[in-house]
Protein backbone atom coordinates (compact mmCIF):
# COMPACT_ATOMS: atom_id res chain seq x y z
CA UNK A 1 0.00 0.00 0.00
CA UNK A 2 3.05 2.49 0.69
CA UNK A 3 6.45 2.87 -0.09
CA UNK A 4 8.66 1.62 3.07
CA UNK A 5 11.65 2.69 1.80
CA UNK A 6 11.76 6.29 2.84
CA UNK A 7 9.06 6.37 5.12
CA UNK A 8 10.14 3.52 7.18
CA UNK A 9 7.39 2.31 8.54
CA UNK A 10 4.16 4.75 8.21
CA UNK A 11 2.52 5.22 4.66
CA UNK A 12 3.93 7.62 2.23
CA UNK A 13 0.94 10.34 2.83
CA UNK A 14 0.72 13.05 4.82
CA UNK A 15 -3.33 13.49 5.62
CA UNK A 16 -2.93 17.04 7.79
CA UNK A 17 -1.18 20.55 6.35
CA UNK A 18 -2.04 23.57 7.18
CA UNK A 19 -2.42 26.85 4.39
CA UNK A 20 -1.16 30.56 4.91
CA UNK A 21 -4.76 31.23 5.34
CA UNK A 22 -4.90 30.06 8.42
CA UNK A 23 -3.71 33.42 9.73
CA UNK A 24 -1.07 31.33 11.38
CA UNK A 25 1.43 29.39 9.37
CA UNK A 26 4.24 30.83 7.34
CA UNK A 27 3.71 32.67 3.98
CA UNK A 28 5.12 30.82 2.08
CA UNK A 29 2.27 27.63 2.44
CA UNK A 30 -0.08 28.06 -0.66
CA UNK A 31 -1.38 24.78 -1.62
CA UNK A 32 0.64 25.27 -5.36
CA UNK A 33 3.67 25.32 -2.70
CA UNK A 34 2.42 22.27 -0.97
CA UNK A 35 1.96 20.14 -3.62
CA UNK A 36 5.21 20.90 -4.65
CA UNK A 37 7.01 19.63 -1.60
CA UNK A 38 5.20 16.86 -1.23
CA UNK A 39 6.00 15.79 -4.65
CA UNK A 40 9.83 16.72 -3.94
CA UNK A 41 9.17 14.51 -0.69
CA UNK A 42 7.63 11.56 -2.83
CA UNK A 43 4.62 11.89 -1.35
CA UNK A 44 1.76 9.47 -2.93
CA UNK A 45 -1.36 11.44 -0.92
CA UNK A 46 -1.79 14.66 1.11
CA UNK A 47 -4.85 16.07 2.49
CA UNK A 48 -4.96 20.18 3.11
CA UNK A 49 -6.83 20.19 6.16
CA UNK A 50 -7.26 24.12 6.77
CA UNK A 51 -8.86 24.99 10.70
CA UNK A 52 -12.34 26.43 11.35
CA UNK A 53 -12.21 27.42 14.20
CA UNK A 54 -15.22 29.13 14.12
CA UNK A 55 -18.29 30.41 12.15
CA UNK A 56 -15.70 33.41 10.68
CA UNK A 57 -13.46 30.57 9.09
CA UNK A 58 -16.32 29.43 7.27
CA UNK A 59 -16.25 31.96 4.61
CA UNK A 60 -12.32 31.12 3.77
CA UNK A 61 -13.38 27.99 2.08
CA UNK A 62 -14.43 29.52 -1.19
CA UNK A 63 -10.84 31.16 -1.70
CA UNK A 64 -9.17 27.76 -0.52
CA UNK A 65 -11.61 26.17 -2.75
CA UNK A 66 -10.44 28.61 -6.31
CA UNK A 67 -6.99 28.08 -5.28
CA UNK A 68 -7.05 24.34 -5.00
CA UNK A 69 -9.15 24.06 -8.58
CA UNK A 70 -6.43 25.71 -9.94
CA UNK A 71 -3.59 22.48 -9.30
CA UNK A 72 -2.56 20.05 -11.77
CA UNK A 73 -0.59 17.59 -8.83
CA UNK A 74 1.51 14.80 -9.71
CA UNK A 75 0.29 13.18 -6.81
CA UNK A 76 -3.86 12.72 -5.48
CA UNK A 77 -4.91 15.59 -3.78
CA UNK A 78 -7.50 16.32 -1.11
CA UNK A 79 -8.99 19.40 -0.01
CA UNK A 80 -10.52 18.55 3.65
CA UNK A 81 -10.76 20.60 6.77
CA UNK A 82 -9.41 20.48 10.20
CA UNK A 83 -12.62 21.38 12.20
CA UNK A 84 -13.13 22.19 16.46
CA UNK A 85 -15.58 20.87 18.29
CA UNK A 86 -16.88 24.39 19.31
CA UNK A 87 -16.37 24.83 23.20
CA UNK A 88 -19.45 26.72 24.07
CA UNK A 89 -21.88 23.28 22.39
CA UNK A 90 -21.72 19.77 23.20
CA UNK A 91 -23.79 18.81 20.18
CA UNK A 92 -21.10 19.62 17.61
CA UNK A 93 -22.70 22.67 15.49
CA UNK A 94 -19.98 23.55 13.82
CA UNK A 95 -18.61 20.17 12.29
CA UNK A 96 -22.36 20.55 10.79
CA UNK A 97 -21.99 23.84 9.22
CA UNK A 98 -18.94 22.31 7.01
CA UNK A 99 -19.99 22.01 3.28
CA UNK A 100 -19.97 18.53 3.02
CA UNK A 101 -17.73 17.69 0.37
CA UNK A 102 -14.58 18.85 2.34
CA UNK A 103 -13.08 15.89 3.51
CA UNK A 104 -11.23 14.20 4.85
CA UNK A 105 -13.16 16.04 8.03
CA UNK A 106 -10.60 16.18 10.65
CA UNK A 107 -11.97 16.47 13.89
CA UNK A 108 -10.10 18.92 17.13
CA UNK A 109 -10.09 20.09 20.27
CA UNK A 110 -7.41 23.30 20.78
CA UNK A 111 -9.83 24.96 23.56
CA UNK A 112 -11.77 23.25 26.71
CA UNK A 113 -15.23 22.40 26.73
CA UNK A 114 -17.44 25.09 28.11
CA UNK A 115 -14.78 27.56 28.79
CA UNK A 116 -12.20 29.90 27.01
CA UNK A 117 -9.24 28.19 27.81
CA UNK A 118 -6.90 26.48 25.24
CA UNK A 119 -4.77 24.02 25.27
CA UNK A 120 -1.66 26.52 26.17
CA UNK A 121 -2.91 28.26 29.10
CA UNK A 122 -1.13 26.27 31.38
CA UNK A 123 -0.51 27.73 34.91
CA UNK A 124 -3.46 29.93 34.81
CA UNK A 125 -5.53 27.77 36.34
CA UNK A 126 -5.93 25.21 38.98
CA UNK A 127 -4.84 21.52 38.74
CA UNK A 128 -8.30 21.21 40.19
CA UNK A 129 -10.19 23.20 37.66
CA UNK A 130 -8.29 21.48 34.27
CA UNK A 131 -8.83 17.97 36.23
CA UNK A 132 -12.45 19.25 35.87
CA UNK A 133 -12.28 20.31 32.37
CA UNK A 134 -10.57 16.72 31.69
CA UNK A 135 -13.60 15.03 32.94
CA UNK A 136 -15.90 17.29 30.28
CA UNK A 137 -13.83 16.31 27.39
CA UNK A 138 -14.20 12.43 27.32
CA UNK A 139 -18.40 12.99 26.89
CA UNK A 140 -17.76 16.01 24.75
CA UNK A 141 -15.83 14.20 21.86
CA UNK A 142 -17.29 10.93 22.29
CA UNK A 143 -20.57 13.03 21.11
CA UNK A 144 -18.17 14.67 18.10
CA UNK A 145 -16.76 11.91 16.60
CA UNK A 146 -20.24 9.82 16.63
CA UNK A 147 -21.20 13.25 13.59
CA UNK A 148 -21.66 11.89 10.39
CA UNK A 149 -18.75 13.05 7.98
CA UNK A 150 -16.12 12.80 10.95
CA UNK A 151 -13.11 10.95 9.41
CA UNK A 152 -10.05 11.42 11.82
CA UNK A 153 -9.57 12.47 15.31
CA UNK A 154 -6.66 14.87 15.51
CA UNK A 155 -4.07 14.66 17.94
CA UNK A 156 -5.79 12.27 20.74
CA UNK A 157 -4.26 13.50 23.70
CA UNK A 158 -3.11 16.90 23.50
CA UNK A 159 -6.14 18.53 25.80
CA UNK A 160 -5.17 16.05 28.27
CA UNK A 161 -1.27 16.23 28.61
CA UNK A 162 -2.15 19.79 29.57
CA UNK A 163 -3.75 19.19 32.68
CA UNK A 164 -0.55 18.45 34.20
CA UNK A 165 3.34 16.67 34.11
CA UNK A 166 2.28 13.82 36.27
CA UNK A 167 0.22 12.47 33.63
CA UNK A 168 1.00 9.40 32.06
CA UNK A 169 -0.68 7.77 28.93
CA UNK A 170 -1.24 4.32 31.35
CA UNK A 171 -3.69 3.02 33.62
CA UNK A 172 -7.06 4.83 34.45
CA UNK A 173 -6.53 7.36 31.20
CA UNK A 174 -6.25 4.74 29.11
CA UNK A 175 -9.38 3.10 30.56
CA UNK A 176 -10.87 6.35 29.59
CA UNK A 177 -9.47 6.25 25.83
CA UNK A 178 -10.41 2.79 25.47
CA UNK A 179 -14.18 3.54 25.85
CA UNK A 180 -13.84 6.85 23.04
CA UNK A 181 -11.68 4.76 20.99
CA UNK A 182 -14.38 1.71 20.92
CA UNK A 183 -16.78 4.18 19.90
CA UNK A 184 -14.47 5.90 16.88
CA UNK A 185 -14.13 1.95 15.73
CA UNK A 186 -17.78 1.86 15.53
CA UNK A 187 -18.01 5.54 13.57
CA UNK A 188 -15.20 4.52 11.90
CA UNK A 189 -13.19 7.25 13.26
CA UNK A 190 -9.43 7.45 12.81
CA UNK A 191 -7.00 8.44 15.13
CA UNK A 192 -4.48 10.31 14.06
CA UNK A 193 -0.67 10.08 14.35
CA UNK A 194 0.20 14.02 14.44
CA UNK A 195 4.05 14.70 14.24
CA UNK A 196 3.34 18.25 15.52
CA UNK A 197 2.33 16.48 18.91
CA UNK A 198 6.22 16.31 19.82
CA UNK A 199 6.34 19.88 20.42
CA UNK A 200 3.19 19.81 22.82
CA UNK A 201 3.91 16.68 24.99
CA UNK A 202 5.50 19.05 27.58
CA UNK A 203 6.88 16.53 29.97
CA UNK A 204 8.98 13.33 29.73
CA UNK A 205 6.42 10.94 31.41
CA UNK A 206 3.81 11.94 28.48
CA UNK A 207 6.97 11.34 26.23
CA UNK A 208 7.60 8.20 27.56
CA UNK A 209 4.06 6.39 27.37
CA UNK A 210 2.11 8.65 24.15
CA UNK A 211 2.62 5.25 22.17
CA UNK A 212 0.46 3.56 24.28
CA UNK A 213 -2.33 5.35 23.09
CA UNK A 214 -2.20 4.31 19.50
CA UNK A 215 -1.48 0.70 20.56
CA UNK A 216 -4.80 0.45 22.21
CA UNK A 217 -6.11 1.85 19.70
CA UNK A 218 -4.74 0.05 17.03
CA UNK A 219 -5.89 -3.28 19.39
CA UNK A 220 -9.60 -1.54 19.78
CA UNK A 221 -9.62 -1.99 15.68
CA UNK A 222 -9.05 1.60 15.30
CA UNK A 223 -7.30 2.73 12.02
CA UNK A 224 -4.24 5.04 12.22
CA UNK A 225 -4.62 7.99 9.88
CA UNK A 226 -0.96 10.46 9.68
CA UNK A 227 -0.66 13.44 9.43
CA UNK A 228 2.61 16.14 9.79
CA UNK A 229 -0.08 19.03 10.99
CA UNK A 230 2.27 20.90 9.07
CA UNK A 231 2.10 25.36 9.28
CA UNK A 232 6.27 25.11 7.53
CA UNK A 233 6.84 23.84 4.07
CA UNK A 234 9.87 21.72 5.67
CA UNK A 235 7.42 19.72 7.50
CA UNK A 236 5.60 18.56 4.79
CA UNK A 237 6.11 14.78 4.85
CA UNK A 238 8.28 14.81 8.21
CA UNK A 239 7.61 12.13 10.03
CA UNK A 240 10.72 11.09 12.50
CA UNK A 241 8.60 11.05 15.39
CA UNK A 242 5.54 9.61 14.47
CA UNK A 243 7.62 6.79 13.01
CA UNK A 244 9.19 6.47 16.34
CA UNK A 245 6.22 6.13 18.05
CA UNK A 246 4.66 3.78 15.75
CA UNK A 247 7.55 1.61 16.22
CA UNK A 248 7.01 1.63 19.85
CA UNK A 249 3.22 0.63 19.18
CA UNK A 250 4.11 -2.09 17.71
CA UNK A 251 1.93 -0.52 14.51
CA UNK A 252 2.13 -2.55 11.37
CA UNK A 253 0.95 -1.68 8.09
CA UNK A 254 -2.90 -3.31 8.18
CA UNK A 255 -3.15 -0.47 11.12
CA UNK A 256 -3.15 2.22 8.92
CA UNK A 257 -5.68 3.80 6.99
CA UNK A 258 -5.32 6.15 4.32
CA UNK A 259 -8.65 8.12 3.48
CA UNK A 260 -9.84 7.41 -0.34
CA UNK A 261 -13.59 8.63 0.08
CA UNK A 262 -15.73 11.26 -1.52
CA UNK A 263 -14.86 14.70 -1.39
CA UNK A 264 -12.64 17.59 -3.34
CA UNK A 265 -10.11 15.89 -5.25
CA UNK A 266 -7.48 16.02 -7.71
CA UNK A 267 -5.85 12.92 -8.91
CA UNK A 268 -2.53 12.77 -10.58
CA UNK A 269 -2.45 14.76 -13.81
CA UNK A 270 0.65 12.55 -15.28
ZN1 LIG B 1 -2.82 25.47 13.37
ZN1 LIG C 1 -3.82 21.16 12.49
Amino acid sequence: MFSRTEFDNVPAVDMHIHTVYSGHAAENMTLANIVKQAEQAGLKQIAVTEHVWNHQHLASLELLQEEFEKLEPSLKVYLGLEVDVDPRYSDGRLIEKIPPEFRPLIVSTHAYPDSSLMWYDDGQVSKRTKRRLLKKWFPWVTAAVKQERVDVLAHPGIMVSREGPEIRFEAEILDRFSDLFGVMREHRVAFELNEHVKRKLISSDQQDTYHNLPAVAAELGVKLSVGSDSHELMHVGKFDWISQIARRAGLKPKHFTVYNGPGLVKNPSC
